[in-house]
């Protein structure tokens, strides 16, 4: 999310809490097998090269399940999630490749990123490159899991991208702004990624009148949020332009439902919220802002984290995108903000917050995305 909220800390702070307490460092499983979850529901999508399954568990006895599945010689990238629907804590405790490393081991770059390491409530997934330091390889892959309802795998094959294309759902919810209104938002948001060498393909805004959603909360285990959100399709990155949001909650600009979120699986986390009311400027709507927003959620829940978050020590798991030290914070309120980082990454799309109003009225932006982003998003288990 940009601004205020940060849902990096939804997943470090609270979701892995549950899990590493109750899990931490069990030995592993010997016996045996009563399957819990076994029904595999395969589905192609005709025009992309991903296919979503779903992975039959067995119970090993100690509070795990584990499973497998193979990755084919022309594989490029996988994500693996598992889901609980009452919302409890969900998360793997291991991901072994073909050649018997566990990526999420606790020397692995994706340790402490990645959701499926942490947990998270509800869902959690691995994605695989989720660094340009990780690959799909080939042939087998195992893993050991806590208590779920079930286990997909969204394998995508085929050659090696130099480009992609994401197509894009773009909904709008309450009455006081329409679909034209965000037109021009939707344009910004597709010229950002088409300057980093990705095309985005919209779809026709779709208006949800359902007036439950004019206002929702932020989050995605809310009974109402996650009807909202399970509406979205599943071939598409779906993002919910949404009226407004509780003034119980912190005010955000937007917020994505995971890092990433759940591709191509409908459930309530297949999809970000950008909250228009936070973009308004009188009666209408800041465009270029709500443009960068939209692509910043996006970017989350494809899987990019922000470069460098509010107290300058903690940073995305890239090698090329600029860091912004706490160093630099020259008011002496421990965070970092954009004009204290121009020159370290403010400009980047995944930067934690916007420039301050004066500056955005100066023209600056937050559009750039590095090379190891851009491969991120290329590889990405839904592009084409
Ligand atoms: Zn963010």
């Amino acid at each position: 999310m940009k601004i205020i909220f940060d849902i990096i800390c939804y997943f470090f702070c609270s979701s892995l809490f549950l899990i590493s307490c109750s899990n931490n460092d069990s030995s592993s499983g010997s016996s045996s097998s009563s399957e819990t979850t076994s029904s595999s529901d395969n589905s192609t999508n005709s025009t992309s090269s991903y296919l979503v399954s779903e992975i039959t568990q067995t119970n090993e006895g100690d509070g795990y399940l584990s499973g497998s599945f193979e990755v084919p010689s022309n594989g490029i990238s996988f994500m693996l999630s598992t889901f609980m629907d009452n919302n409890s804590a969900v998360g793997f405790y291991s991901l072994t490749d073909p050649d018997g490393i566990n990526i999420l081991n606790s020397s692995s770059a994706l340790y402490s990123y990645s959701s499926g390491s942490l947990g998270a409530y509800g869902f959690a997934s691995v994605l695989v490159p989720h660094t340009t330091n990780f690959s799909a390889k080939a042939g087998t892959w195992t893993f050991k899991n806590y208590n779920n309802d079930r286990v997909k795998l969204n394998v995508r094959t085929g050659s090696t991208p130099s480009t992609a294309t994401f197509s894009v759902q773009a909904y709008i919810t309450g009455t006081t702004w329409s679909a034209n209104d965000i037109a021009s938002a939707l344009s910004v948001m597709s010229n950002i990624f088409n300057t980093n060498g990705i095309t985005l393909s919209l779809k026709e805004t779709i208006t949800i009148s359902d007036g439950q959603y004019a206002t929702i909360s932020s989050s995605f285990t809310d009974s109402t949020t996650s009807a909202l959100i399970s509406q979205g399709s599943e071939d598409s990155v779906n993002l919910f332009f949404v009226e407004d949001q509780p003034s119980s909650e912190t005010a955000i600009l937007g917020v994505s439902s995971g890092i990433p979120g759940a591709m191509a699986i409908a459930s309530s986390w297949n999809g970000v919220i950008n909250y228009l009311s936070a973009h308004a400027i009188g009666s209408s709507l800041s465009s270029q802002l709500l443009g960068e927003t939209a692509a910043h959620e996006m970017g989350h829940w494809l899987g990019l984290f922000h470069t460098t978050e509010s107290t300058g020590d903690s940073f995305d798991p890239l090698s090329d995108t600029a860091q912004c030290p706490l160093s630099l914070d020259q008011d002496s309120d421990d965070k970092v903000n954009a004009e204290e980082c121009n020159g370290y990454g403010a400009d980047n799309l995944m930067f934690w917050t916007t420039w301050s109003a004066s500056s955005q009225a100066a023209g600056k932006t937050q559009e750039n995305l590095s090379s190891e982003q851009q491969y991120i998003l290329k590889y990405s288990p839904i592009a084409k």
